[in-house]
């Protein structure tokens, strides 16, 4: 092929170009993944040609190098893998890679919500050039250089070059805004660290520099970008904690340890590998949930992988690559891919797999690190069903005492003193061990456990259990008298006429705080029982939290808040305020603060006018 050859390049779309730019827009900076997968590509060729024989020349050390000019503003992308004949990159690129884009357009043309990452090839080195050249001589024996030329409009020049080393060179003459955002060392650090970081094959960027005489100096070593084995890609057997806790630090510098992992390895009927962690929580609700980084054969896609593992699942970190996730679809079509669900469903086993060995095996680790992962599981619990059942095994309660039961275990243990005159088992919980401290007190008194739940979740999880364990119910330690949150038996109420109780009621309404709704209650609670208690419905308590963690039941989220009122007539101090129910209110007002301040909600001025009269009572 002597002569230079023009020719108008096989597209059905007018002028790629411009589309092809507007498509990425926002995610311009993927051209150097792009490139840099076709040269490690054409790396493996020539391995894999050389050992089976087909190639019988040097290999020699195969690797990508880049290449950054700032001054004449192109970045060259150079291998000596397979190169290209004149034909081929005729196939290659002027045929089939423009070809494959018009389809793409074609198909995604109606579709703005296409995922980022679809691997459009080489052509997306348009997005950042305004002009790309190659450079090429293929390894097949007698083959001629070739030099591909393409200044962005869809002609192309295409002749006999220069090159004479086996191999290829892509150079991007960077377009004004581009050599503006990547035409400098730093960012295309930054790129090769996010894009190529685990490349198989050895990606050098300019040469290593050491300290020398006050200043930092090139040295003759090639600075290699990437660390072409990752621990994913070996057996478990070989590897050390030592060795997955160095992996996590590389990924997350600025995390704490993990605490502990799980190595995903299979290959039918799909392809996968990869290491998830669980990481330590430091603030439960503030998890950054785009952590977990998936690869294609070693390449990053991206750091999105909701879609592809389950929602509960984005809480770890790692790295998962499996060729089968299709990567050119839309994020809507990747939910529904057969290969995807499969992926999936079996990320969630192995997560519940390895959650029950470490329950079986390291019971006390377990335990140690129940805290930490509560949120993790129990939300996995909510959202996956599978993982439910699983997790009903290896799942944990935790009382005030600190003390940890699985779900089973905790039952019998209670079953004897908590089950009511309706033959439930009441599990008793506070969600606030300090300001629940007086009720729980209380329910210990009685010979009762109560739970300590004061996670986020908590209130849809006790629903959830409500409904998964027989023959249950959860109240909250303090939604009750401790006496009365596991009734035996029916109470004998006072007799009251409904004159009474109608003055009863407003003679404590007179002195409750505005703004919320009462119902009070005539109650005999014992002669020592506390005077005045008040109790927040188990039910609408539980609605109202979880409305306010966004579950979509606003209704209950904007009544005002409701207590019931219970009144201990057979107190004797209840019972000097009854009679004396015309005269001084002083005494109505000094119990029901007592019971306010036992709720926490006595404050201000209400709070100071309490001291100021327990003092005058007092003295
Ligand atoms: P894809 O890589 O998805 O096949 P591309 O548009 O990136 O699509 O590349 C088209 C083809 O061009 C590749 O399949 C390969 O055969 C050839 N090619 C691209 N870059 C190189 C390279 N650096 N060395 C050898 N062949 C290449």
């Amino acid at each position: 092929m002597a002569n230079t050859t023009k020719g108008q390049i096989g597209v059905t779309t007018e002028n790629i170009f411009p589309v092809i730019k507007q498509f990425l827009y926002s995610d311009h900076e993927i051209f150097l993944r792009e490139l840099v997968a076709n040269a490690v590509d054409a790396e493996q060729k020539l391995k894999a040609l050389a050992s089976a024989g087909t190639f019988s020349g040097e290999t020699g050390d195969l690797k990508v190098e880049i290449e950054l000019d700032e001054k004449k503003k192109t970045l060259k992308i150079k291998d000596n893998g397979i190169g290209m004949t004149a034909e081929e990159v005729d196939r290659y690129i002027n045929q089939i890679a423009f070809s494959s884009a018009g389809e793409f357009l074609e198909k995604y043309k109606d579709q703005t919500n296409i995922i980022g990452h679809f691997g459009l090839g080489f052509y997306s080195a348009f997005m950042v050039a305004d002009k790309v050249t190659i450079d090429t001589l293929s390894w097949q024996e007698g083959a001629e250089p070739v030099k591909w030329s393409c200044d962005g409009s869809p002609e192309f020049s295409m002749g006999t070059g220069k090159k004479e080393d086996r191999g290829t060179v892509v150079t991007l003459h960077f377009d004004s805004d581009s050599a503006e955002e990547f035409g400098t060392k730093g960012k295309i650090r930054i790129l090769l660290d996010k894009y190529c970081k685990f490349m198989p094959v050895p990606v050098v960027f300019g040469k290593k520099t050491e300290w020398k005489d006050g200043k930092n100096v090139e040295t003759e070593e090639d600075e290699v970008v990437n660390s072409i084995d990752p621990i994913w890609t070996k057996a478990p057997s070989e590897l050390k904690e030592e060795d997955y806790l160095k992996f996590y630090r590389s990924l997350y510098p600025m995390e704490e340890e993990p605490m502990f992992w799980i190595h995903l390895n299979v290959d039918y009927p799909f392809t996968l590998t990869g290491v998830l962690y669980f990481p330590k929580i430091k603030e439960r609700m503030a998890i950054d949930r785009n952590k977990i980084q998936l690869y294609c054969n070693q390449m990053f896609v991206t750091d999105h992988v909701d879609n592809i593992v389950p929602d509960f699942l984005t809480l770890l970190h790692g790295v998962i690559d499996s060729p089968d996730i299709p990567l050119n679809v839309s994020r809507s079509y990747l939910q529904s891919d057969a290969n995807v669900k499969k992926i999936s469903t079996y990320i969630t086993k192995k997560v519940a797999d390895r959650l029950d060995e470490i329950f079986k095996e390291q019971r006390s680790q377990y335990e140690e690190k129940w805290d930490n992962i509560k949120l993790f599981i129990e939300y996995g619990m909510l959202s996956d069903e599978k993982f439910c059942e699983r997790a009903m095994d290896f799942a944990l309660f935790k009382n005030t005492d600190g003390k940890y039961f699985a779900l089973e275990d905790y039952r019998k243990a209670i079953e004897g003193t908590q089950t009511d005159k309706d033959k439930k088992t009441v599990y008793l919980y506070a969600t606030d061990a300090e300001t629940q401290y007086g009720s729980i007190e209380a329910a210990r008194n009685m010979g009762y456990d109560v739970l300590l739940m004061d996670c986020e979740l908590d209130s849809h999880f006790v629903n959830m259990l409500e409904q998964k364990l027989k023959d249950c119910r959860f109240a909250r330690v303090d939604s009750d008298t401790a006496d009365n949150l596991i009734p035996k038996e029916e109470r004998v109420k006072p007799e009251m006429s409904d004159d009474d109780k109608k003055t009863l009621e407003e003679l404590f309404k007179g002195v409750l705080p505005e703004g919320n709704d009462y119902r009070v209650e005539p109650e005999n609670l014992g002669e020592n029982g506390a005077p005045v208690v008040l109790t927040q419905s188990e039910f609408m308590r539980r609605w109202r939290e979880m409305s306010a963690m966004g579950g979509g039941m606003n209704f209950y989220g904007s009544m005002p808040e409701a207590y019931d009122v219970k009144v201990n007539m057979e107190n004797p101090v209840i019972a000097r305020i009854w009679a004396d129910r015309e005269g001084s209110s002083e005494l109505l007002r000094q119990v029901v603060d007592l019971a306010l301040l036992g709720k926490g909600m006595l404050k201000g001025k209400a709070l100071a006018d309490f001291i100021a009269r327990s003092e005058k009572l007092l003295g």
